[in-house]
């Protein structure tokens, strides 16, 4: 199998580290973004640099069936037949309660989480199944543990949108099973990216959250790489419709 893998949202946080992994390990990597276009193809161009792996940059928005299709046209042509796909990009949406939250900031968060996931998860399964020619893969979609704490007061719906993506994982998995491509996810608790400030509007939250969590502590984005990049790999050749929590016990 060729070790060509997509990761969503890699130009920061958890889809950065698990692209710095990736190329460490031999991977040739596309990192997509939506906007932040110097950082994504700084990263790509340092990891290109430091790992000898080919690394692109691809800017498309995975809202957008368009963007999806043309993002796999680049990476088909700039790389070759992906093997392994990394459903990263997500957002939460500004935090507040249910009854207070704008219509569409719901429903940017599940256009991007839930059916953007759903939609380049269909494309790589079309260059990954055996059934349509493909040598086999691996994917792994990145949940949260908001799946079953359900974010109260925060965003409800960002908890739903990864409900959907842990049913989603577990469907897929099965579906695949005989194709050649395994389909797992990695459910993150706290971890120290951009998304709480950037997406939740809440600079405050991750001093606030920290004390509830066992282990007392922020996870890092490495962190939850080490586990992607294990389900990714062959190690985990017989681990399918998982959902693995990194959470510090929370
Ligand atoms: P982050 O630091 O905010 O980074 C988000 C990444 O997704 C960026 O690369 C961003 O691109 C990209 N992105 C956002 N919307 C996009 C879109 N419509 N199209 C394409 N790319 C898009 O987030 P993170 O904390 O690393 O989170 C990554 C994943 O982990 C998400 O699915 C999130 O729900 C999940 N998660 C995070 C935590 C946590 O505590 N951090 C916990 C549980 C689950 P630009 O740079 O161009 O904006």
């Amino acid at each position: 199998m060729s070790r060509i893998v997509l990761i969503t949202g890699g130009s920061r946080g958890i889809g950065a580290a698990t692209a710095r992994l990736a190329a460490a390990r031999g991977h040739d990597v596309a990192i997509s973004y939506r906007s932040e276009q110097a950082l994504a193809e700084g990263l790509a161009e340092s990891l290109a640099a430091e790992t000898g792996q080919r690394v692109i940059a691809v800017q498309a928005d995975t809202a957008s069936v368009a963007g999806i299709e043309r993002m796999f046209a680049e990476v088909d042509t700039r790389l070759g037949r992906l093997s392994h796909l990394v459903n990263n990009a997500g957002v939460t949406g500004r935090s507040s309660r249910l009854d207070a939250a704008d219509p569409a900031v719901i429903r940017d968060c599940i256009d991007i989480n839930v059916t953007g996931a759903i939609l380049v998860a269909r494309e790589a399964a079309r260059r990954m199944a055996t059934r349509h020619g493909g040598a086999g893969g691996s994917i792994v979609n990145i949940s949260s543990v908001a799946a079953r704490i359900g974010s109260p007061g925060e965003y409800v719906w960002y908890a739903a949108s990864k409900g959907a993506i842990d049913a989603f994982t577990l469907g897929l998995a099965r579906e695949l099973a005989t194709d050649g491509v395994r389909v797992n996810a990695v459910s993150p608790g706290l971890i120290a990216t951009d998304i709480h400030a950037r997406s939740t509007g809440d600079a405050d939250r991750v001093e606030r959250i920290r004390p509830n969590i066992p282990m007392q502590r922020v996870g890092l984005p490495a962190e939850i790489a080490e586990t992607v990049m294990f389900l990714l790999s062959d190690a985990a050749s017989y681990t399918t419709g998982a959902i693995v929590d990194v959470s510090g016990g929370r």
